[in-house]
């Protein structure tokens, strides 16, 4: 065993394998990988060894594509077997909703090139001739759905990783990970101490328990899982071809043709965490007993489903154990706090999603940034606030949601409330419905006095639709208010703060007194984030960017910290309102001494004031596009703050809105938002956030070559906005835009303008198609809706109320 390496990875599953291969597919051969056990002794080797594209989110179904792309690559290179079946799969839809999400799978699928199909029950049949179709209205075919060798595949990742010069150790324990000062590892195993430059933790059922060894909480939790393989079924040895894989979400069930057989396994509610407390070491190469109980009413329903499995014997039952983090997603990525430490955990479909896990670790290991828009699977998508009381109930949850219908407005109960500004209980006791946004409880809207505060989870408009609409007038009619606790914030101070940020930004840095809109870009030039930036001295400097992702930018700021600069996250610390309207100046008069005049507290100024008791900095900038402020204090000083501006607020028609109110807003004014039609998937010239970009000033910012580069080359795509000729459902995301008979582009969001009494969209066209009044269809639920691309904002167009 070699004792020193650019990388360790942590355990010999089909991730930590497929980590290693990309490492040395990338260009790095001084590797290795330590497994405690045989390779594949963790979850791996009872896996079903299914693999389907089928993701809700469009770069997650991406990554699924890559991994099983890649299987056929793995046997060329090793000349092994991974056992593929491409088969084919089916999803049924027993219910009208979760038809309509079928069919907006389908619609996004159209852009991303996926050769998906809606079948009718009698297509069903004819390719599935033993499902029983009573009661279906359609079903999503996916041709590239299969299933393969888990064993095998996972040697056949190690054989392809050791040609290309990987070493792999089995039976090697890691017992400790210690850091060095200069930011290498030491890993400490039976077999000797390795010293590493990277550590990548793969320990998969022990994932925990390895990152503790680093002092860090993984957030993720294994869950018992289970699947029968039936005995003979002559229906199925006697067909001509494989039987298709059937995932029928009504019957919590998935099934496939198993050698002469099937094999069905079930995400069923009555569900069991596992190992709560830990995995114990000692668990090997073991199963966990059968239980039935737990998957009596499944069985049923799936017997209805099929019937020949009412006949079938049990050849075998596998019930084992695999992890989960609280959305379902991988934990991927450094992790937040450590240097050169990544997590590659969590992948709870490691033959859908191990190839591309792999592939987009290694990318951001040797290239410093994955190719693609991970956020979804980044491990900083989780902060430091997620305990083991959050995710035990959130591992739960998802899990029995597996195969549930997820619909655009849906907010999950589980875990909830976890984390509380000082209004909750205010806004609560004004018949708020909340919606969760990184644990934390954020008004959606608030329910008319006497509903019961509940919005319906629908892909059409909602109940909130009415209460919404008066929110968004009212804020246009006098003022509204609401909370600005869900911005991420960071105060950048000390001698070097202006020079950092000059180089971490890409936008102009602001004047004491002034704000600055700005992206920052990674080297290749993409956006991974959009800032507020504040000037609030020569050598202080406010950033508010989004609130989830916190930690994705703490992080980026501790990799590229300097001396001179501290930069501390202050999101929590800093909240306080936002108050946008018409009277908004009127109000903020009352409030304080200060002059808030047009002439003194101009546009993109930013004062420190005192707000009636309150120490605040009030900054003049609004999403809502309107007249408005935000003003920030001490938590402390939150409720007090309420108080004030609410009485003083009353006679004006004050009134609080949500965050559907905010993006209904937002609408009338064409503004993207961050992780929609801003993300780590688009150049700045894309989406129009160039115009930030401060071209002219000499810092050598992040990502300058790149950005210039393609500011030359132009941008093939340009975001643009539509009306839509909408009828009971707006654009949510990633629908396809048609043009001429054929896809050309796809919305990143949408929804109803309550102002202009229209449905709007943003989305990317072909630059060369792009003009004012282009005709395009827009597909909503299955339906080409007509749609027309405007280019003047629907409200304030000329900024007047804005900037006046
Ligand atoms: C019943 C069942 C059915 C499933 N069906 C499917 C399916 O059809 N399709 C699908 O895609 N997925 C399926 N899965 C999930 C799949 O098994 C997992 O996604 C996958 O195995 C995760 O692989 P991993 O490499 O992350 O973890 P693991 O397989 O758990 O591997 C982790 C490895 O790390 C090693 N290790 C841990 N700690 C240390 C240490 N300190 N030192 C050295 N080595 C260490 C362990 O020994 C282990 O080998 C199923 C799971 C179950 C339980």
């Amino acid at each position: 065993m070699k004792t020193t390496t650019q990388v360790c990875v942590i355990g010999g599953g089909v991730v930590g394998c497929s980590v290693l291969y990309h490492l040395t597919k990338l260009g790095w051969s001084d590797v290795m990988l330590v497994e405690r056990s045989e390779l594949t002794s963790g979850s791996t080797w009872h896996a079903a060894g299914g693999f389907h594209t089928l993701n809700g989110d469009t770069n997650m179904a991406a990554l699924q594509g890559y991994t099983i792309g890649l299987y056929k690559e793995l046997e060329a290179i090793t000349g092994m077997s991974c056992g593929l079946h491409h088969v084919g799969g089916i999803t049924l839809a027993d219910t009208p909703e979760r038809f309509d999400m079928l069919k907006a799978e389908r619609a996004k699928h159209r852009y991303m090139g996926l050769e998906t199909e809606i079948l009718s029950p009698s297509e069903i049949k004819a390719m599935a001739e033993l499902v029983n179709v009573d009661g279906i209205l359609g079903g999503l075919y996916d041709p590239l759905d299969g299933h393969l060798d888990p064993s095998g595949t996972t040697h056949a990742y190690a054989k392809a990783a050791r040609m290309a010069g990987a070493e792999i150790v089995t039976h090697c324990m890691v017992r400790e990970t210690n850091p060095r000062p200069d930011g290498t590892w030491e890993v400490v195993t039976d077999k000797g101490t390795i010293h590493a430059e990277h550590v990548v933790n793969a320990g998969g059922l022990w994932a925990r328990e390895v990152c503790a060894m680093a002092g860090v909480y993984l957030p993720l939790l294994p869950m018992a899982h289970q699947y029968i393989v039936t005995d003979d079924i002559p229906e199925i040895y006697n067909r001509d071809g494989e039987f298709p894989h059937i995932i029928d979400p009504g019957g919590e069930s998935y099934m496939r043709q198993e050698g002469r057989g099937l094999c069905i396994g079930f995400y069923e509610k009555p569900c069991e965490a596992w190992s709560v407390d830990g995995t114990p070491w000692e668990f090997g190469h073991e199963l966990l007993n059968d239980q039935f109980d737990k998957i009596e009413e499944s069985i049923a329903f799936a017997y209805a489903r099929v019937p020949v499995l009412e006949m079938a014997g049990v050849k075998s039952v596998i019930h084992g154990p695999f992890t989960f983090a609280p959305d379902g997603n991988p934990l991927v990525g450094p992790v937040p706090g450590l240097r050169n430490y990544w997590s590659a955990c969590a992948v709870m479909a490691g033959f859908s999603q191990g190839g591309g896990v792999g592939l987009t670790l290694a990318q951001w290991m040797i290239h410093g940034e994955p190719a693609q828009n991970s956020f979804a699977l980044d491990v900083a998508r989780f902060g430091k606030w997620t305990t083991p009381g959050y995710t035990v109930p959130k591992v739960i949850e998802n899990y029995q949601n597996r195969f549930s219908v997820s619909f655009p407005n849906q907010e999950l109960p589980a875990a909830r409330p976890c984390r509380t500004t000082p209004m909750y209980d205010i806004w609560k006791g004004m018949n708020a419905v909340f919606g969760q946004q990184y644990g934390l409880e954020v008004v959606n809207y608030f329910a008319p006095e006497g509903e019961t505060p509940y919005e319906e989870p629908r892909f059409r408009r909602s109940n909130a639709w009415e209460p919404v609409r008066a929110e968004v007038r009212a804020v246009r009619d006098t003022v509204g208010i609401n909370e600005i606790h869900n911005f991420g914030k960071f105060s950048v101070t000390g001698p070097g703060a202006r020079d950092w940020l000059d180089r971490i930004m890409a936008g102009r840095i602001p004047a004491p007194g002034r704000l600055a809109l700005s992206p920052m870009l990674a080297p290749s030039g993409r956006l991974i984030g959009d800032f507020t930036i504040s000037g609030l001295g020569a050598e202080e400097f406010q950033l508010t960017a989004s609130y989830g992702s916190q930690d994705f930018h703490q992080r980026w700021f501790e990799q590229h910290a300097a001396d001179g600069v501290t930069v501390n996250n202050v999101s929590d610390l800093r909240t306080g309102f936002q108050i946008a309207g018409p009277k908004a100046r009127e109000l903020l008069a009352r409030v304080t001494r200060a002059d808030v005049g047009a002439e003194a507290f101009r546009f993109l100024d930013v004062k420190r004031m005192t707000v009636d008791m309150a120490d605040a900095i009030v900054q003049r900038v609004s999403y809502t596009g309107d007249l408005g402020y935000e003003i920030f204090v001490d938590p402390m000083s939150q409720r007090h703050l309420w108080h004030v501006l609410s009485e003083a607020g009353a006679d004006l028609g004050l009134r609080p809105f949500g965050m559907r109110a905010m993006m209904s807003l937002r609408l009338d004014k064409g503004f993207g938002g961050w992780l929609r039609e801003y993300s780590p998937d688009y150049m700045p010239a894309e989406t129009g956030l160039d115009r930030f970009i401060a071209w002219k000033k000499t810092a050598p910012f992040i990502g300058r070559d790149a950005a210039e580069q393609a500011r030359r080359e132009g941008p093939a795509r340009r975001l643009c906005t539509f009306i839509v000729d909408a009828e009971d459902a707006d654009v949510a995301a990633y629908e396809p835009i048609w043009l001429d008979g054929a896809v050309v582009g796809f919305c990143t969001s949408g929804g109803y303008s309550h102002y202009a009494d229209k449905s709007v969209a943003i989305g990317f066209l072909p630059t060369e198609r792009i003009r004012d009044g282009l005709a395009v269809e827009i597909e909503i639920l299955g339906e080409r809706r007509p749609a027309r691309l405007y280019t003047e904002p629907l409200f304030d167009p000329d900024g007047a109320r804005m900037r006046g």
